[in-house]
């Protein structure tokens, strides 16, 4: 009995923490997608000052996330993201 053929290489595809989209791993320290690291690196690097335009508890999925800067990046935040995280994650890698 070949057992090990049972066996075949599954990637696991853990949705992103922010907004449910497929992941690409661990970005400044939280599982996200491509789209939330660099939604989330942009925050970081210029001064930005979101609005948030309803009562900041809108809905940030896959779907909604372009529509509220603010109540995003509060949820990435929220999510413990931060600028160190990313260091971190790569000592971690090494
Ligand atoms: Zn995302
Ligand atoms: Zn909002």
């Amino acid at each position: 009995m070949l057992a090990e053929n049972l066996i075949s290489p599954q990637i696991e595809i853990i949705p992103c923490k922010v907004c449910g989209d497929k992941s690409s791993g661990v970005h400044y320290g939280v599982i996200t997608c491509e789209g939330c690291k660099g939604f989330f690196r942009r925050s970081q690097s210029s001064v930005v000052n979101y609005q948030c335009p309803r009562n900041k508890q809108c809905v940030v999925d896959r779907v909604n996330r372009n529509r509220c800067q603010y109540c995003r990046l509060q949820k990435c935040l929220k999510l413990g993201m931060s600028r160190d995280g990313e260091l971190s994650t790569v000592l971690l890698l090494l």
